[in-house]
């Protein structure tokens, strides 16, 4: 005897409802499909560059000590100071999300000994980092980065390759008017002197400088060059410049830096007050920017003394990144289109209980033959269901209603042609591929 339906109903689980719909973390945006092309396009580009040019793909983990951006990235860096995500594990151990790629790409490849590999080891990545600060249009507290780096040569070929990499990326989604901004710095024989002559000179404004600046005069004066404050901005130009300043080797480095770039037609501008915000790079300093409204696509520059710096043997080493966010907003500004890669060729109706057992038969026979098909099994009516294979604009639709589920049969209708016959089902297939052919339908 079966329960009568008052006794379900008595015991029905009451589960607790949320009042409110809940909302990611603040500037953490979820990316939707529609987005996710545009994004593929992006990484498949990535991807297609690092195998023609040698790199190897790698992935660190999100979260990594805390001490490696100490370290690393650099103490006076506006990252490490006041953008770090931390947390604290149940072991009482400092992790950080990494705010970005280098010093971990570096630590992998000295925990794993890439290092025994033959020079220089050329490695991609892509993936999230994370950066505690008030989002904005176009910056965000997770946001993706892609990088190149090339570990183990301090030839300037290598600084040249890396910009060329970048370039061409952003040529391959089409952008246009890109605009290389290219500075040194200049290493640690002569940054020095470059150094003390900023100090010397910020110290004679030090009233026009803003509260921030103040302070790094203390710390770090380059970063004063990379200070948004227009006052701050209005010192730049009487500033020193480190070209000036430039040992014989660094001057050398440059100069056949900027021969690589003219030998590849690369267009480039020397930016003197070119820093960059991170700590460890030395010599060479670029980004590429959209000559349109100044937006920096990418950055990046030679970080020859961080692997020495993060425990290993002296190993120069130059690399970039870009924001992903950043190019996804060109690619929408531009109208860059992106069609769903996964066209069906075939819509699959089916209508009734017995109908919808072929139909998964049917559905699985044709993703093995690799025919892409596309369904509304939600849907039961047949009007409906033909209403998604038009929104589907797939060229070919098989009906199963009850009697072709009872026969073993399916209808085979040509959308185009707006005719349609019965077929038997083990033929199903060996019939689709005869019109692909005769339509010239291609990929099957
Ligand atoms: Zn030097
Ligand atoms: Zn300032």
């Amino acid at each position: 005897m079966g329960r009568r339906p008052k006794d379900y109903l008595k015991n029905k689980i009451k589960r607790p409802k949320m009042k409110t719909i809940l909302q990611a973390p603040k500037g953490m945006p979820d990316i939707l499909p529609e987005e996710n092309l545009l994004r593929r396009k992006i990484f498949k580009a990535v991807e297609d560059l690092g195998n023609f040019y040698g790199f190897g793909q790698i992935e660190t983990p999100v979260l990594e000590e805390t001490k490696l951006f100490l370290h690393g990235t650099g103490p006076t860096s506006e990252i490490v100071q006041k953008q770090m995500f931390i947390l604290k594990t149940p072991g009482k151990d400092l992790l950080a999300l990494r705010p970005e790629f280098t010093p971990n790409i570096v630590r992998a490849y000295l925990e794993n000994g890439l290092y025994n590999n033959p020079k220089p080891v050329k490695l991609f990545a892509w993936g999230p980092v994370f950066r505690y600060e008030q989002p904005q249009r176009g910056r965000y507290r997770q946001f993706w980065q892609c990088n190149f780096e090339i570990l183990g040569s301090a030839d300037p070929i290598y600084d040249a390759l890396t910009i060329q990499i970048f370039y061409n990326l952003f040529t391959e989604l089409k952008m246009k008017e890109l605009m290389i901004e290219i500075n040194t710095i200049g290493c640690d024989n002569c940054r020095p002197i470059w150094h003390k002559n900023l100090k010397n000179y910020f110290r004679s404004k030090r009233k026009f400088l803003c509260a921030d600046c103040k302070n790094r005069l203390k710390i770090n004066p380059l970063r004063i060059l990379d200070c948004k404050n227009e006052s701050c901005q209005s010192l730049k130009n009487g500033a020193p410049k480190m070209i000036d300043f430039l040992c014989p080797e660094c001057r050398k480095h440059f100069k056949q830096i900027l021969e690589y770039l003219e030998i590849l037609g690369l267009p480039y501008n020397i930016n003197h007050h070119l820093v960059r915000g991170l700590d460890y790079y030395t010599k060479t300093v670029f980004e590429i920017r959209l000559a349109s409204d100044n937006l920096a696509l990418c950055g990046g520059g030679r970080y020859d003394y961080l692997v020495e710096m993060l425990g290993g043997k002296s190993t120069p080493a130059v690399g970039g990144a870009a924001g992903i966010e950043r190019l996804v907003e060109v690619l929408k500004k531009n109208n860059f289109k992106v069609e769903n890669p996964y066209k069906p060729k075939v819509f699959l109706i089916a209508i009734g209980d017995l109908a919808k057992q072929r139909a998964l038969k049917y559905l699985e026979a044709l993703r093995k033959v690799k025919i892409p098909v596309a369904e509304s099994f939600a849907h039961e009516s047949l009007k409906a269901q033909l209403r998604q294979a038009d929104k589907w604009e797939a060229p070919y639709v098989i009906i199963i209603g009850q009697k072709e589920a009872l026969d073993n049969t399916i209808i085979l209708r040509d959308m185009k042609a707006s005719s349609q016959e019965v077929v038997e089902s083990e033929k199903m297939i060996e019939e689709l591929k005869k019109r692909f052919k005769n339509d010239n339908i291609e990929n099957i």
